[in-house]
C-alpha cells in the first residue's frame, strides 16, 4: 500500500518553504511540475521543472483562470492506476500519473479580510486549486496531496521514513487535511457572500473557519484547542493585534471576547467605559467622563474577583489608567489603541497581554454566535439589541428620575452581558453588584446584594452602594419576590423586560414598596 513518489505536481499561491520542499524532492529523484508562477520560482531557484502546459498541451488561458482544469492533469489526478480501463485511457491520452499534488490555494481569507473590492475578492476564488486538491484526496489510494506548507517536513520525513514512498495510513491523514481545508475555504467564501449581503438566516449561512493558532491547551489542561478565524470583520480578540505578554490561553480568548463586546455596548463618542471580566461575567463595569474614572468606578463594585481579570476599555487607553489597572494582577487589556506612555507603563509587565483592535465593533451589527450540542450545533444571530433604541415603558405609579433613568439603561446594557440569570445593580454609572448564571431569579438578586455588601465593608463604607441603586433583571421576574429581594436591598428603580404571567402582581409589589419599574419589552437571555 506504499505510493513510489516519483513525479509532483506544484501549484501554490503561499509559497512559504516552497524552494526548500521542492530542492529536498529533487534530491530524492523526484520530477517537478508546475504551474506559472510556482515553475517561475521553481527556475529561478535553478530548480528542473516542467510546465503543466507540457502535460495538457494546452497553455493557461484567461488570466489564469484555466490553467490546471484539463483531462491531462485531472486524469492523472484521478485515475485508478490498477484498474486496467482507466490505465489504458492513461496510457491513450498520454496521461502521466501524478504521485504527489502540492497546491494551496488563492489567499481568498485573506483577501476577504483586507476588505478588498467585489471584484477583487471574487478573482480570489481559486476553482482549479480545489479541484485537483479534492480529486487528489478522493484517489488518495494512489496518490499524496499536500495542502500546507506546515506539512512540508512531515512529508520529507515520511519519504525517508519510507524509502521515497508514502503509507496509505499518511495518504489519507494528508486527504483529511484536504477536505478540511477545501470545506473551510468554501465556507469562507458563502460566509463572505452572506454577509455582503446581509444574509441573516442561520439556516443558510456556512460555518467555517481556518486554523489561526492551536493553543497549549483548552478549558482545562487535558482539552486541545484552537482558534479559528471566520472571516467576519469584526474587531475582537480573534482579530487583536497582540502588542506583548506571553501566549493567550484558551479562556484568556473567551474572557477577553466577553469584555470587549460589553465596552462596544458604550458607545466611545458618547462616554468612557471600563469593564473587568472573570469567567465569562462582568464583575465590574462603569462609565464615566475618562478611562482611569471609570477604571476606579469598576474596580470598586468587587476588587476581590477583579484579581487577575480581563479589563476592556471603548477607548484609547492613556497612561494614568494604565499606571491603575497595572497595580493590581491583571491577565488581558483589550482596547482599541493606546498612547505611546501607556505602552511603556504596559511594558514593564512583561506577561501581561495587551490587545489592540484599531476600532471598536458595531453592538449593532449582525453575525452569528455558535454553540456547539452533542451531535450538531446550534446556530443564532447576535443579539444585536441595544437599550437605546428601545421604547421604556413606565408601569410603576411613581416615575423614575432621570437620574434613575440613566443608571437603568447603563444597567440593562451590561445585564445583556451577564450569564442568565442575571441581576445587575447599578449607581452613578457603574455597577454595586451583580448576580450572575443562577438557576433562579431570586438567588441571583441576593447574590448580587450580598455581594455590593462584601464590596461595602471591604471599603469600609458604612453602607452598601445598592442602597440607591437602580437594579435591572435580564429577563421578567416571575414572581415578585426577586423584585422584593432588591427592595430590601436598597433598590429605588427596576428594569426588567415585562411580559411575565404575573406581571399585575409584580407592579402591585413595586408599586407597594414605593418602586420605580420600567419595561423594555426585550430580553437579553445569556447562557
Ligand atoms: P501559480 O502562482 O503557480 O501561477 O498559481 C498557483 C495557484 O493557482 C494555486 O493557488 C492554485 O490553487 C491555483 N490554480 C491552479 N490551477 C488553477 C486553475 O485552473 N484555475 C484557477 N483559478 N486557479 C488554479
Amino acid at each position: 500500500d506504499r505510493v513510489a513518489i516519483r513525479r509532483a505536481l506544484l501549484s501554490v499561491s503561499d509559497k512559504t518553504g516552497l524552494i526548500e520542499f521542492a530542492q529536498a524532492l529533487a534530491a530524492r529523484g523526484v520530477e517537478l511540475v508546475s504551474t506559472g508562477g510556482t515553475r517561475k520560482s521553481l527556475a529561478e531557484a535553478g530548480l528542473a521543472v516542467r510546465d503543466v502546459s507540457e502535460l495538457t498541451g494546452f497553455p493557461e488561458i484567461m488570466d489564469g483562470r484555466v490553467k490546471t482544469l484539463h483531462p491531462g492533469v485531472h486524469g492523472a489526478l484521478l485515475g485508478i492506476r490498477d484498474d486496467a480501463e482507466h490505465a489504458q485511457a492513461m496510457e491513450t491520452h498520454k496521461i502521466a500519473p501524478i504521485d504527489l499534488l502540492v497546491v494551496n490555494l488563492y489567499p481568498f481569507e485573506e483577501v476577504r479580510q483586507k476588505g478588498a473590492d467585489w471584484a477583487n475578492t471574487v478573482e480570489n476564488i481559486d476553482i482549479g486549486g480545489p479541484a485537483m486538491i479534492r480529486a487528489a484526496a478522493k484517489n488518495h489510494a494512489y496518490l499524496a496531496c499536500v495542502t500546507d506548507p506546515a506539512d512540508y517536513a512531515s512529508v520529507l520525513d515520511a519519504l525517508d521514513e519510507g524509502d521515497g514512498a508514502l503509507s496509505y495510513e499518511f495518504r489519507k491523514t494528508l486527504a483529511a487535511r484536504a477536505f478540511a481545508r477545501t470545506a473551510t475555504y468554501d465556507a469562507a467564501i458563502a460566509g463572505w457572500f452572506a454577509d455582503a449581503l446581509d444574509i441573516q438566516a442561520p439556516a443558510r449561512f456556512a460555518l467555517g473557519g481556518k486554523l489561526a493558532s492551536s493553543m497549549r491547551y483548552g478549558e482545562n489542561p487535558h482539552q486541545q484547542a484552537g482558534l479559528y478565524l471566520t472571516g467576519e470583520q469584526r474587531p475582537g480578540a480573534a482579530l487583536a493585534r497582540v502588542v506583548q505578554g506571553k501566549a493567550l490561553s484558551f479562556n484568556n480568548l473567551n474572557d477577553t471576547d466577553a469584555a470587549f463586546e460589553l465596552a462596544a455596548e458604550f458607545d466611545a463618542s458618547r462616554t468612557a467605559a471600563a469593564i473587568i471580566v472573570k469567567h465569562a461575567n462582568p464583575c465590574g463595569v462603569a462609565e464615566g467622563p475618562d478611562l482611569l474614572d471609570a477604571y476606579r468606578k469598576a474596580l470598586a463594585c468587587d476588587p476581590i474577583s477583579a484579581f487577575g481579570g480581563i479589563v476592556a476599555f471603548n477607548q484609547k487607553l492613556d497612561a494614568d489608567t494604565a499606571r491603575a489597572v497595572v497595580e493590581i494582577f491583571t491577565e488581558v487589556i483589550i482596547a482599541p489603541e493606546a498612547s505611546d506612555e501607556a505602552l511603556q507603563v504596559i511594558a514593564a509587565k512583561k506577561n501581561l497581554r495587551l490587545l489592540l483592535t484599531g476600532a471598536m465593533p458595531d453592538p449593532r451589527a449582525g453575525g452569528r454566535v455558535l454553540r456547539t450540542i452533542a451531535g450538531g450545533f446550534l446556530l443564532q444571530n447576535r443579539d444585536a439589541q441595544s437599550v437605546d433604541d428601545l421604547d421604556l415603558r413606565i408601569v410603576s405609579r411613581r416615575e423614575p428620575s432621570a437620574q434613575e433613568l440613566a443608571d437603568m439603561r447603563f444597567a440593562f446594557r451590561v445585564t445583556k452581558h451577564v450569564k442568565s440569570n442575571a441581576i445587575v445593580y447599578a449607581k452613578n454609572g457603574a455597577t454595586v453588584g451583580i448576580g450572575a448564571g443562577q438557576m433562579s431569579r431570586v438567588d441571583a438578586s441576593r447574590i448580587a446584594a450580598w455581594k455590593a455588601r462584601d464590596a461595602a465593608e471591604a471599603a469600609g463604607l458604612a453602607e452598601p452602594q445598592t442602597l440607591g441603586s437602580v437594579v435591572a433583571s435580564d429577563a421578567f421576574f416571575p414572581f415578585a419576590d426577586g423584585l422584593l429581594a432588591a427592595a430590601e436591598a436598597g433598590a429605588t428603580a427596576v428594569i426588567q423586560p415585562g411580559g411575565s404571567m404575573r406581571d399585575e402582581d409584580v407592579i402591585k409589589a413595586a408599586d407597594e414598596a414605593g418602586l420605580a419599574m420600567v419595561f423594555t419589552g426585550v430580553r437579553h437571555f445569556r447562557h
